[in-house]
This record gives C-alpha cells, sequence and structure tokens, in this order.
C-alpha cells in the first residue's frame, strides 16, 4: 500500500497516553501504513478547555470510519456522563467484541481459554436514565427494545458463523426481569430461528452462568449479554487469563469502528509509566485485521501477525510489566515487543 491508511487517535486520560504512545510506537515499528489523527476525549478534553466529549473528536470518527481510544474517565456516582457510554451511543457503535484469551508465558489458573464476550453496548441498564422520583427514592431504567436486541443477536450470530466458532450461549436473567432479559431472549430466539437456524446456542441464567464459567472457562466459545452484564463479566473474564492488562476490544456499529482495551483509565497507576500497553496493542491488532478486512489491503494482516508473533514471544521471553508479575516499564515492554518483530 503506498499510501497511509487514516485512523482517528484518541490517547483519553489516565493512562491512556501513556498505554497510547507504547502502542503507536510498537505499530510503527511493525511497518502499520496508519495516519494518526489526534483527537481529544475525557479529563484530556476538559483540561483544553473543550467538552468531555467534543463533537469535534465525534465527527473525526464519523469521517474517519476507524478509531483507536484509550480509556477515559469516568467519575463515580457524580459529574458528567461516560464518555466511553456516549461515545458508543452518538456513533451507534452496538456491538463490543472482547476476546479474551490464554497467553503463553502468562500462567493462569486455567489453560486454552479462548472465549469471545459480544456485549450490547447501546442500551440496558446503561441507558444513563435515572431519576430521584421522591426524596429518598431513585429509580434507573433498564432498556431493552426490539431493534436493539434484534440487531446485536444477528451480530453474535454473525460472529460464530464468519469466524468459525462453535457455540453462543446467552447470559440472562429472565427469571426476574420478565419484560426486558424476556425481550432479549425472544430476539436470539427470533433472529436464530429465521437467519441461523443451524448454529448451536442455549441460555443461562447469568448467576449460575457466572459460576460455572470461573469453574471450568474452556467450556464456553461465545458468550451475549447485555451491556451491564457485558461489563462486569467482561473484567471477571479478564481475571481468567491473567488480568484487566491483557483484554483487548472493538466497539462496532454499521458504519464504525472504535477500538480500545476492556480496562479503565487506572488512575492508582496513572503517570508513572508502569501500565501494561498489551490490551490497546492488542485492540490496535485488530484494528489492523479490522481494516484488511474491509479494505481487503494485505498490509493491515502482514502487521498484525507480525505484533501478535512478536508480543507472544515477549511474554514467552517472561518480559513482562508489572501487573503480570514482571518489572519492565510501559517503553521498557514496548521496545521489546519492538525487538521480536520479524
Ligand atoms: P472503568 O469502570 O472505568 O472501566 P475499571 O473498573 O475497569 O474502570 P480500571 O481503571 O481498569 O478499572 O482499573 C482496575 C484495576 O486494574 C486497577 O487497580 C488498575 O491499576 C488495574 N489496571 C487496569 N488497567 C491496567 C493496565 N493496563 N496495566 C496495569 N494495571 C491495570
Amino acid at each position: 500500500m503506498s499510501s497511509q491508511f487514516p485512523v482517528v487517535v484518541i490517547p483519553g486520560d489516565g493512562i491512556g497516553p501513556e498505554v497510547t504512545k507504547a502502542t503507536l510506537k510498537v505499530l510503527d515499528a511493525a511497518g502499520a501504513p496508519l495516519e494518526y489523527i489526534e483527537k481529544q476525549a475525557g479529563l484530556a478534553a476538559l483540561e483544553q478547555g473543550d467538552d468531555v466529549m467534543p463533537q469535534d473528536t465525534v465527527d473525526s470518527v464519523r469521517k474517519h470510519h476507524v478509531a483507536l481510544k484509550g480509556p477515559c474517565t469516568t467519575p463515580v456516582g457524580k459529574g458528567f456522563t461516560s464518555v466511553n457510554v456516549q461515545l458508543r451511543k452518538k456513533l451507534h457503535l452496538f456491538a463490543a467484541i472482547r476476546p479474551v484469551r490464554s497467553l503463553e508465558g502468562v500462567p493462569t489458573r486455567f489453560e486454552n481459554v479462548d472465549l469471545v464476550i459480544v456485549r450490547e453496548n447501546t442500551e440496558g441498564l446503561y441507558s444513563g436514565i435515572e431519576n430521584e422520583v421522591a426524596p429518598g427514592i431513585v429509580t434507573s431504567l433498564k432498556v431493552a427494545t426490539e431493534n436493539g436486541t434484534e440487531r446485536i443477536a444477528r451480530r453474535a450470530f454473525q460472529y460464530i458463523q464468519n469466524r468459525d466458532r462453535k457455540h453462543l450461549t446467552v447470559f440472562h436473567k429472565a427469571n426476574i426481569m420478565k419484560m426486558s432479559d424476556g425481550l432479549f431472549l425472544k430476539s436470539v430466539e427470533k433472529i436464530h430461528g429465521a437467519e441461523f437456524p443451524s448454529l448451536p446456542y442455549d441460555t443461562q441464567i447469568i448467576d449460575a452462568g457466572c459460576m460455572k464459567l470461573v469453574q471450568d472457562p474452556t467450556k464456553y466459545d461465545v458468550l451475549l449479554m447485555e451491556n451491564f452484564y457485558g461489563d462486569v463479566v467482561s473484567d471477571l473474564a479478564a481475571g481468567l487469563v491473567g488480568g484487566l492488562g491483557v483484554v483487548p476490544g472493538s466497539n462496532i456499529g454499521h458504519e464504525d469502528a472504535v477500538f480500545e482495551a476492556v480496562h479503565g483509565s487506572a488512575p492508582d497507576i496513572a503517570g508513572k509509566g508502569i501500565a501494561n500497553p498489551l490490551a490497546l496493542l492488542m485492540s490496535g491488532v485488530m484494528m489492523l485485521n479490522h481494516l484488511n478486512e474491509t479494505t481487503g489491503e494485505q498490509s493491515f494482516k502482514d502487521a498484525a501477525e507480525n505484533i501478535k508473533a512478536a508480543y507472544n514471544k515477549t511474554l514467552a521471553d517472561d518480559q513482562k510489566t508489572g501487573d503480570l508479575g514482571g518489572s519492565l516499564s510501559t517503553d521498557q515492554f514496548a521496545d521489546a515487543i519492538i525487538k521480536r518483530l520479524a
């Protein structure tokens, strides 16, 4: 490819800028043909006197269709609406796809974990509609729509079909939330019957499902669930393969795609130069594969394979950041990966 492909880069805040810098360094060293258009969001945007979610950033992703995004802090209990939630809603990024895999060199209780979480990203209990209906009484609205639940069900089955995966498990709590989770299940059943009748799927009540998941995650393949459950189960699943430093993600809509790690801005370690950049780098690899699929350009795939082999080798050589039991800084880990690029 002679020209560079434009992608929006949103460093975010907290550890975001550190892990973004390390990630871009590796992408460049691997020869990924990318041109970065840097835009701000979160506390970084606020500090520049802008909105937490500047319109210019949203417009830029709409224009270029692909973004790599660092984490943005979400204040607890007060303050602004989550930047992550805002961006996903504004761009209609209705599907979060989060692969959770065991890594050689990262010993955990289970080997051979290979799960993919498909999380509905725009409705459910994260609709952000909360009210104080009377003094001392608040309500939080859980939203499920036919359109929203059907499109995420379709995306999950498409994922299984296109990636040759084996089985879909739907986590729900329709025994209690009979209408909202009931609609979710009805939509899965409808889309399955009408469009993917030969693909195997089952449903599990989420509490029992979580117990089985931690007992033996290798029994699961692709997991589908609503927004809030997906947030919680993603972190739980990250814990099964080494923690939040190693789980990437993508947020996909019909038009646009934003790639970001599952972890948050980790304010407890921000600015110390010790954050693990691997989750964002892996998200960058997902972005390269997405670009290969959407443009047909082979050099994206080549760069993705090269980076993947290099970070696997780095971990296998026991070169790791502190969260994985190693002693490398963010930059040293990025350099160790670059050294192992083909
Ligand atoms: P949010 O609710 O904003 O998604 P979270 O609950 O997922 O955030 P994080 O900010 O990701 O929380 O942090 C959870 C813990 O994991 C913290 O102790 C943090 O330091 C650690 N952590 C998260 N990401 C990384 C990383 N990339 N490298 C090392 N440690 C990390």
